[in-house]
């Protein structure tokens, strides 16, 4: 069963849940381990970066998608 990494909006606290994906896309109804805060998002890691939010492949130095050879060095 996969787990989701959840932070409180209230205090910060991150806390792991477990469910799965039917349960999830059920809605779960949570709250903060600490706090007991609904004020809960779900904290998207690295690994899971969604494809399409800044375009293919722009240069990390922020030269553009259009610069030239030589303008990152
Ligand atoms: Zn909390």
């Amino acid at each position: 069963m996969p787990y989701y990494d959840y932070r409180c909006a209230e205090c910060g606290a991150i806390f792991e849940v477990r469910a799965s994906i039917k349960e999830k896309e059920a809605g779960l109804n949570l709250e903060c381990a600490q706090c007991h805060s609904g004020e809960v998002r779900q904290v998207i890691t690295a690994g899971l970066v969604l494809h399409g939010s800044s375009g293919d492949s722009v240069p990390l130095c922020g030269c553009g998608p259009n610069a030239g050879p030589g303008c990152c060095g």
